[in-house]
């Protein structure tokens, strides 16, 4: 018999039907039994009267909470039935898979337990439905991000993860013996999208895996983390790209509010904005400016750049002046950005660059690239670089290269900020940091 999915239920009113789910609650009453049956799209009542078949009643007294079933029943009206007003009268159960007992984590107790041992047993806690919600609208998410960039005639690429030489410094890398000598793990897509450019792909994004050895413990960095990156050839300028990137964004919030905005004001409490375009724009000095008129002093060791600290501030000041979660802080120092974000003309010690802050975190860097050989080569070796290690990608520059440019956000962060999670743990299927590499 086909299966029917819960949240269909209600057109099969009056016929016998298959649902495949959990069992969530079972009420063992004298002369009934209750169960409440849930699958990725809803929960349904499941009744049973136990003088009908004493066997089958055993069997379901003996069924353990979150046990995989299967159940045929004849469907009911029901209007007193909290859950969609619909009733399964059991006919029979097999069960696929009964759960052990007790549960290591019961995904709907009262309290939940802390969330590093939320991650142990990850697979039990993501079976709550706000969790689920969490993946579904990440879907989503990623299927606007598409959308937009299909419509615009960008074209998806997949580069390698495993890399013959760092992509912009030895930090934070990792290495990896790959047979007798060593490979990186790739920490951007950066130089293979701008080979793309070079082949003449014109607008390209990936979405894929980020690593980063980075041995921080923060409600925002992974060590492997989902990067989504864009790049855009023949670009006048930076804002081109934050022109680009802002409408992307706010198509991003108008599918998700459309497809999930009221599951997800109900079932955690946040509402989906859009954000208004185009987003404010601050430059270097005019944040440091608001950040001293309020008195926010900088860690020295931040010299020319902003610690998460200021990023709050500066989504709060944003917020309260121009009504937007979004701001876009340009212009910054050569000192805080890699040798290959291009240089104001008229001001070398900045860069053609932007950070973008939601809510007052940092989601996204980018750039306009320079693409001028020769101008390269002299800000990477002024980095302290040298040319061999990277030749293979100046050579990108030496046969027609178009100007452009483009960012890389953090897909984990991005969908944090869109659900007001507060931490990034929340917003990944897995979560890698310095102490977890299981499940
Ligand atoms: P941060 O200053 O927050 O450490 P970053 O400046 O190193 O970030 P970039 O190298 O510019 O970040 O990467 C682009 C985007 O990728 C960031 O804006 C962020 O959304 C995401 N990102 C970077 N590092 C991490 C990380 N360790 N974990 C999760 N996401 C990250």
């Amino acid at each position: 018999m086909e299966r029917t999915l819960i949240n269909d239920l209600r057109s099969q009113v009056g016929q016998v039907v298959t649902i495949k789910g959990w069992l969530q609650k079972l009420r063992d009453q004298k002369k009934m039994q209750f169960l409440v049956v849930r699958d990725h799209t809803g929960a349904v009542q499941v009744v049973f009267e136990k003088a009908a078949n004493e066997e089958l009643a055993a069997k379901i007294s003996a069924l353990t909470a979150e046990s995989a079933l299967k159940i045929t029943g004849l469907l009911i009206d029901n209007p007193i039935v909290k859950m969609g007003g619909l009733e399964l009268q059991l006919q029979s159960v097999e069960v696929e898979n009964m759960a052990e007992s007790p549960l290591p984590l019961d995904p709907f107790a009262e309290t939940l337990p802390d969330m590093d041992y939320r991650l142990d047993w990850r697979y039990l806690d993501m079976r709550r439905p706000e969790v689920a919600l969490i993946f579904r609208v990440q879907t989503t998410a990623e299927m606007a991000m598409r959308e937009y960039w299909i419509k615009e005639g960008f074209r998806e690429m997949h580069s390698p993860k495993l890399m013959g030489s760092p992509s912009e410094s030895g930090a934070e890398l990792f290495e990896v013996q790959y047979f007798d000598r060593k490979a990186f793990l790739s920490q951007s897509p950066q130089f293979y999208k701008q080979m793309a450019m070079s082949a003449g792909y014109d607008k390209v994004f990936e979405i894929g895996p980020v690593f980063r050895a980075d041995p921080s413990f923060t409600s925002r960095h992974m060590t492997e983390f989902t990067g989504v990156d864009v790049e855009i050839s023949w670009i006048d300028s930076h804002e081109d790209v934050m022109k680009f990137h802002e409408e992307w964004v706010a198509y991003i919030y108008q599918r998700v509010k459309e497809v999930h905005g009221e599951e997800i004001k109900a079932m955690l409490g946040v509402d989906v904005v859009v954000p208004e375009t185009p987003f404010p724009r601050l430059t270097m000095s005019e944040a440091y400016a608001v950040l001293k008129a309020q008195d926010y002093a900088l860690p020295p060791e931040r010299k020319g750049d902003i610690d998460p600290g200021g990023e709050r501030l500066l989504g709060k000041y944003v917020k309260e002046k121009y009504g937007n979660d979004f701001v876009f802080i340009i212009d910054w120092p050569i000192a805080v950005r890699p040798f290959y974000h291009m240089r104001h003309a008229d001001n070398p010690g900045l860069t053609k660059s932007f950070d973008l802050l939601a809510n007052g975190l940092e989601i996204t860097t980018g750039a306009q690239r320079e693409h001028r050989m020769e101008v390269l080569l002299k800000q990477a070796v002024e980095k302290g670089l040298t040319a061999e290690p990277i030749q293979f990608y100046l050579d990108f520059f030496k046969y027609g290269c178009p100007p452009h440019g483009g960012f890389g956000m953090g897909l984990n962060r991005f969908v944090m900020v869109l659900l007001g999670l507060n931490n990034i743990r929340e917003a990944t299927y897995l979560f890698r940091g310095p102490n977890r590499l299981s499940p």
